[in-house]
C-alpha cells in the first residue's frame, strides 16, 4: 500500500513562479522592495477590490501595525475572536494591551455577536473604550459581518479584520479583507496562496496604507541621513518573496475551486456517517475552504483522536481545530465572554489534508482511512 506522507495544506506552487524571481536576479532587485512588491500590491488590490495594499513580512506583522496605528497602548483593551491561531492574539500583548476574548457562534464558528455586544458594554460600563475589534474569519468562513459590523459601527470602535485564512472568500459578493477598517492577510506556506512567508495589510483608507509602508521600513524621516523621530519596525515584504506572490495570484481562482472540491468530495465520502458533520455555508456565505474540517460527535463509539491516531499511524496529518485562546496557558488571565462553544468545537473537530495539490488519490486514501475507523 502507498504510505507516502500526506500533508495538512502544503504549498502549491503554479509555475510563473520562479520567472518573477528570476527577473528581480536579473535585474539585481534582489534588495528589499521593488516592482515585485508594487505588483503583488496592485494585484491584491485587483483581486479583493480594496482600495489600498500594503504587502508585509507577514500577517502578524500586519495585525501588529494595525493596532499600533490604532492607537493601541498599554492598559488599551482590545476585543478578539478567542477561536483563533495565537497570531492574531499576540501583537496586542506586545503592545502591553489587554485582549478579551469573544467565544464562537455555531453557524459559522466566528464570533460570536451578542457576546461582542455583551462585552463592550461590560467595558463600556467600567469607563473603558475598547480600542478595535479583531475579528477572524476561521477557515476561510466569513463571520456574521452584518451584525458585528453593526455592533461596532453603532459603538464607533474600529474593526480590525484577521483575513488571514479566508483570501478568496466573500461574504453577500464582497471579498472578506475589505470590510475591517483594516484587514489582514497571510501568505504564510500553509495559507491557500504562499510568498514562503508574508502577509499584507489592507484598507480603502490610504493614509494608513502610507503610514504602514513608513512604519514597516523603520520608520525613516524624509531626510539626507537617517532621521527617526519614531520607534519603526522591519516588516516589509521582499521583492523576491513578492515575486512568488506574483506568480501564485494568477491561480488564486484555481486554488480556491480546488479546495472547495476538496470540502465536497469529504462531504460525499462521509454522508453515511451521521456522526461526522461539516461546517455548512448560509447564505450569502462563501468560504474558500482553506481547510475543511469535521465534527466528530463521538456518537458512534469513535472519537476525533480516535480518528486522528489512526491517520497518523497510516502517515497522514491532521489536526484538531484550533485551540482557543482563552484556553491557552500563556493568555487564560485576561477576560473571557462565552459560552464553551469553542471549546466545544475544539474537543470534537479535526482538520483534515485540504491542499489544493492532493491528487485524487490522496484524498480517497484519507476517506477510507477514515470510513475504516467507523468499521471497525
Ligand atoms: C496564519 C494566521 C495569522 C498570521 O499570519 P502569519 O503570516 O503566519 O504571521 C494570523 N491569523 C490567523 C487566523 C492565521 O491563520
Amino acid at each position: 500500500m502507498n504510505n507516502s506522507k500526506i500533508w495538512l495544506s502544503s504549498p502549491h506552487m503554479g509555475g510563473t513562479e520562479l520567472n518573477y524571481v528570476k527577473e528581480a536576479f536579473d535585474t539585481n532587485w534582489v534588495a528589499p522592495l521593488g516592482p515585485n512588491v508594487n505588483n503583488f500590491e496592485e494585484d491584491l488590490v485587483r483581486f479583493t477590490g480594496a482600495g489600498y495594499v500594503s504587502a508585509l513580512s507577514s500577517g502578524t506583522a500586519a495585525i501588529h501595525l494595525a493596532l499600533i496605528m490604532l492607537g493601541v497602548k498599554a492598559g488599551d483593551e482590545v476585543i478578539c475572536s478567542s477561536f483563533t491561531f495565537s497570531a492574531t492574539a499576540n501583537p496586542i500583548v506586545y503592545q502591553g494591551a489587554i485582549p478579551v476574548f469573544i467565544d464562537s457562534e455555531r453557524d459559522t464558528w466566528n464570533m460570536d455577536p451578542a457576546l461582542l455586544e455583551e462585552a463592550i458594554k461590560d467595558c463600556l460600563a467600567k469607563g473603558i473604550r475598547p480600542k478595535a475589534i479583531l475579528i477572524v474569519h476561521l477557515y476561510g468562513m466569513p463571520a456574521k459581518m452584518k451584525e458585528l459590523m453593526e455592533i461596532a459601527a453603532r459603538y464607533e470602535i474600529p474593526v480590525i479584520e484577521d483575513a488571514a485564512e479566508a483570501l478568496g472568500s466573500t461574504y453577500n459578493g464582497k471579498a472578506l479583507g475589505t470590510f475591517g477598517l483594516m484587514s489582514v492577510l497571510s501568505f504564510n506556506g500553509n495559507k491557500i496562496i504562499t510568498t514562503s512567508g508574508g502577509g499584507a495589510l489592507l484598507s480603502d483608507n490610504k493614509e494608513y496604507i502610507d503610514r504602514s509602508r513608513f512604519l514597516a521600513t523603520q520608520a525613516r524621516d524624509e531626510a539626507p541621513h537617517y532621521q527617526h523621530s519614531q520607534i519603526g519596525y522591519n516588516y516589509r515584504m521582499s521583492n523576491i518573496c513578492a515575486g512568488i506572490g506574483r506568480g501564485q495570484m494568477e491561480v488564486l481562482s484555481e486554488r480556491v475551486e480546488q479546495r472547495r472540491k476538496n470540502h465536497q468530495y469529504y462531504q460525499s465520502q462521509f454522508a453515511g456517517i451521521p456522526s461526522i458533520s461539516f461546517l455548512e455555508e448560509g447564505a450569502g456565505f462563501f468560504s474558500n475552504r482553506w481547510l475543511t474540517c469535521i465534527l466528530v460527535d463521538g456518537s458512534a463509539g469513535v472519537t476525533r483522536e480516535d480518528i486522528r491516531i489512526a491517520l497518523e499511524a497510516e502517515n497522514i496529518e491532521t489536526r484538531p481545530l484550533w485551540k482557543p485562546m482563552h484556553k491557552q496557558p500563556v493568555f487564560e488571565q485576561y477576560p473571557y465572554y462565552g459560552k464553551g462553544v469553542s471549546e466545544e468545537l475544539f474537543e470534537k473537530g479535526l482538520c483534515l489534508p485540504s491542499g489544493s495539490n492532493l491528487s485524487p488519490e490522496e484524498l480517497q486514501r484519507v476517506a477510507d482511512a477514515i470510513n475504516r475507523v467507523f468499521a471497525k
